[in-house]
This record gives C-alpha cells, sequence and structure tokens, in this order.
C-alpha cells in the first residue's frame, strides 16, 4: 500500500511479501528508526485481498511468504489463521510462511495459539533479541529482559517453528561491550535458536540513540573493536547444529556457516581480519 515501509530479513529476498500490518507496535527501541512516524495498524481484508490477487497473478515461481510488518504475529489469532487460510487457497504453491515477532508479540499467543499457527502454516520466526545483557536491554527501551526473551524463544521452539533470531554487535559502546558479548551469548544458549543473525550497529540520526551520539553520550564501536565483541560472543555460544551468520550489509566482517562446526573456522577468519583491518568492510559500504 502507497506509504507502508517494507522491511523484511535477507533471507526473505525472494518472498511474497504480504503487508498484513504497517508499523511496530512496541516502536520505542533508541536503536531503531525504521517505523518512527508510522501508526502501528492492521490493514483491511480488502486490502490483504488485493495483495494476494496481485501475488496469485505475478509471482507464481515465488515459494515463499514472508508477513510484514515489524512484529506481524501480534494480529489477533482469528486474523493470522484467515490469514494463513487466505494465503495457502490463493497461492497453494507456498511452502514456507514467516514473519517478524517481538516478545509482547509471542506472550499475546498461548502455547496452544502458537501450535494452531505452526499446523496452519507458520514456519518461521524472526525475533530480534539484540542483547542479553539487561542493562542494555532498559537502556535501549527493548520491553524485555533476558529472561522473558529467553521464555518467547522457548515457547515458539517448543511449538516446533524454526526460530530465527538478530543480535546487534556494538550496541553497548566500547563500555559494555564485553558483558554485552557474554551475556548475547548466554541468553543465545538458553533460547536455542535455529538460526542466529549478528548485525552491527549504524546509528540512525533519527533515533534516541542517534541524538545521544550526537551529544557524545554514546561513544561508538570502532570496526576492531566490534569484531572483537563478534569473536567473544562466538566463543561462548555452546549451541550445536546452529546456522550462524554476521553476513549482513552492516557487518565489517562477513562470516556464515554453522555452529559447532565452524567455531574455529570463524575464530581463525576474526583474527586474520584483526592482524589486519584494511580487509574489513569499509564504513562507505556498509547499510542497513
Ligand atoms: S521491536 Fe523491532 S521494529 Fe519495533 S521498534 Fe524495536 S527494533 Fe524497531
Amino acid at each position: 500500500m502507497p506509504g507502508d515501509i517494507v522491511i523484511r530479513p535477507p533471507s526473505e529476498a525472494y518472498s511474497i511479501i504480504i503487508q498484513a500490518t504497517r508499523g511496530c507496535s512496541h516502536n520505542r527501541c533508541s536503536f531503531c528508526g525504521v517505523y518512527k512516524g508510522v501508526r502501528f495498524g492492521l490493514h483491511d481484508d480488502h486490502e490483504i485481498d488485493r495483495q494476494l490477487a496481485f501475488a496469485r497473478q505475478f509471482c507464481e515461481h515465488q515459494r515463499r511468504v514472508f508477513i510484514g510488518a515489524g512484529d506481524a504475529l501480534i494480529l489477533p489469532q482469528k486474523k493470522l489463521l484467515e490469514l494463513f487460510a487466505k494465503i495457502r487457497s490463493t497461492l497453494p504453491w507456498i511452502n514456507r510462511i514467516s514473519l517478524y515477532a517481538n516478545g509482547r508479540a509471542i506472550r499475546s499467543k498461548s502455547d496452544g495459539d502458537l501450535e494452531a499457527l505452526k499446523s496452519h502454516g507458520l514456519d518461521r520466526v524472526y525475533m530480534g533479541i539484540e542483547s542479553g545483557d539487561d542493562y542494555l536491554l532498559g537502556w535501549m527501551k527493548k520491553g524485555e529482559t533476558a529472561d522473558t526473551l529467553a521464555e518467547a524463544g522457548n515457547r515458539i521452539v517448543k511449538a516446533g517453528i524454526f526460530l530465527s533470531t538478530t543480535v546487534l554487535l556494538g550496541i553497548g559502546g566500547p563500555e559494555h561491550s564485553l558483558h554485552h558479548a557474554r551475556e548475547t551469548a548466554r541468553l543465545l544458549n538458553r533460547m536455542r535458536p535455529n538460526q542466529i543473525a549478528a548485525l552491527s550497529l549504524m546509528i540512525l540520526e533519527n533515533t534516541e540513540l542517534g541524538r545521544a551520539h550526537s551529544r557524545n553520550e554514546f561513544i561508538e564501536m570502532s570496526a576492531e573493536d566490534t569484531v572483537r565483541e563478534l569473536k567473544e560472543m562466538i566463543s561462548g555460544l555452546t549451541l550445536d547444529r546452529v546456522q550462524f551468520m554476521a553476513n549482513h550489509a552492516s557487518n565489517f566482517l562477513r562470516l556464515s556457516g554453522r555452529l559447532q562446526k565452524d567455531k574455529e573456522k570463524f575464530i581463525l577468519s576474526i583474527d586474520q581480519a584483526l592482524s589486519d583491518p584494511s580487509t574489513f568492510v569499509p564504513s562507505h559500504l556498509r547499510a542497513l
């Protein structure tokens, strides 16, 4: 719909995007400028039917659907089940449905609701956890603690839904870097996600963090320190058979593989890059 902001994870690059909501029901994270000024709301049936009709006509080679926007799981259960049924009947070739969910959206569903969503087609949930450090979670106004995030993530996994988590390198600045890395690894070990994506902080002017940075109240991490933080985080991960990616456009060093299998390889690549920082992705080539 005109004016809709369409954001999707990199692994949904070839998915059909059905914008079922606009904005984010939380919209308070101090680093996030994506939906600033966008009033959260649901799209009506007419608009969703229009998007599905377009997809039926023009997207027959795309096998996946991603339901936008910032936390689409917050949709009422009945609406989600109706939406999945419509997707299956209008686009019968689809083999994967995914969406973003924050902790609050997950808590709005019972275990039975999550199981019903899984059985009606929800295959994958993307959840931004950013950090496992309670101080940083409070400071960035995430509206969560490590315990609430762990519980929410565990419930997704228990329902049999693929859980993809995102963590944010650099969000604690140099002062909190070590604690951020260690506590985030600890939280991920508790959550047991299927996939972990590490992004690197890019400070946006239109955010609370951007304003704190311009007042010199937040110190941005250097590329080297951000990569050292990544190494500390990876070192603390004891999870096995989990996809680990630090190949987002915001990262200074691109890594992709599986833990624990590729852990030593990751550490070696990081050490090699730290010994020659000219191999880092230059700042002007980083993007969100
Ligand atoms: S929950 Fe996600 S989309 Fe919403 S404000 Fe926070 S980071 Fe942005």
